[in-house]
């Protein structure tokens, strides 16, 4: 069937307030069950149907010129700040809100290039994060986030309004051995479409404005964030914990924090020192939880041991 007919038929369901499981929808169509929820949630909008407010999830990835500076050598490792030539600034940037289809970017034009100068396209990118709930960025706590701060700062711009960040980098240093951590590694390593290739030349080229270049570096950060959509949902199981999804939604029943995805199967148990809780796993995603009420709440027999 197709997808929009697809949509259209549950679209009648949620207005006629009838049950849907995504993941069997999902299954049946052989469809991601999020991006078709996202897609019914937006025609439900448009029948003014109330929707229960989600998080704002936005993917995205900034690109960076790099500082000009004096060295003597090679190998030397410290540059004073009397030796810098020229700061770094945003290239260009690319978002994508979580299961919606739009790519958004912005790229510094050849004038601003040679000025290196970034203030629109980092006033751009300022709305984004301000509309967002929580951001997934690669290395983004270290790199993307702290260099959007420094930027605003520059700029006179307050910070954006709070979000979360899922840090795709750093839950794969932690939870994985791998010989590379980098987003184009991953994706080959999960089996996914990787980054499009280039060089050291294209910043280059951008630097000195050079049109197709900043066109090429548009294209670059675009599938960049196409690719870690990709490698966010795979690799979403992993992610704990993750920014709990359950406080943006309204639901009468138990969900995931992952996803929002009320399909859960209760299986074992997770012991903390002093209590027991039971766990679930999400038949969408993947994912693991557990009850916030313990199964042992009138059981006087636990005690506590000594720390020291
Ligand atoms: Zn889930």
């Amino acid at each position: 069937m197709e997808l929009s007919k697809i949509v259209d038929e549950i679209v009648k369901k949620k207005l006629n307030n009838q049950p849907v499981s995504w993941v069997d929808y999902g299954e049946k169509y052989n469809i991601h069950p999020e991006r078709l929820r996202a897609k019914v949630r937006r025609k439900l909008k448009k029948h003014n149907k109330f929707v229960s407010t989600d998080a704002k999830i936005l993917v995205f990835d900034i690109e960076t010129a790099p500082l000009i500076t004096y060295i003597w050598n090679r190998w030397q490792k410290f540059i004073p700040d009397t030796q810098l030539i020229e700061d770094w600034f945003v290239i260009s940037w690319a978002a994508k809100w979580l299961f919606e289809d739009e790519i958004l970017s912005k790229i510094v034009t050849p004038e601003e290039a040679q000025e290196r100068d970034d203030r629109e396209v980092v006033q751009a990118l300022w709305k984004l994060l301000d509309e967002a709930d929580i951001v997934i960025a690669h290395n983004g706590i270290k790199f993307d986030v702290k260099h959007m701060n420094g930027r605003f700062l520059k700029y006179g711009m307050d910070l954006p309004s709070p979000y979360q960040v899922i840090d795709t980098f750093r839950h794969s240093v932690k939870n994985m051995k791998l010989p590379s951590h980098g987003l184009d590694y991953i994706a080959k390593y999960l089996g996914l479409e990787a980054k499009k290739s280039t060089n050291f030349q294209l910043w280059v080229d951008c630097m000195k404005g050079d049109s197709t270049a900043l066109h090429k570096m548009d294209d670059y950060c675009r599938n960049d964030v196409k690719v870690l959509e990709d490698v966010y949902l795979k690799m979403r199981s992993m992610i704990q914990p993750h920014p709990n999804l359950g406080v943006y939604i309204e639901s009468d029943t138990k969900v995931c924090p992952s996803c929002g995805c009320a399909d859960l199967k209760q299986q074992g148990t997770y012991a903390t020192t002093v209590n027991l809780y039971d766990t679930y796993r999400c038949k969408n995603c993947g994912s693991l939880t557990r009850s916030r009420r313990s199964k042992l709440h009138k059981r006087e027999h636990v005690t506590s041991s000594v720390p020291r």
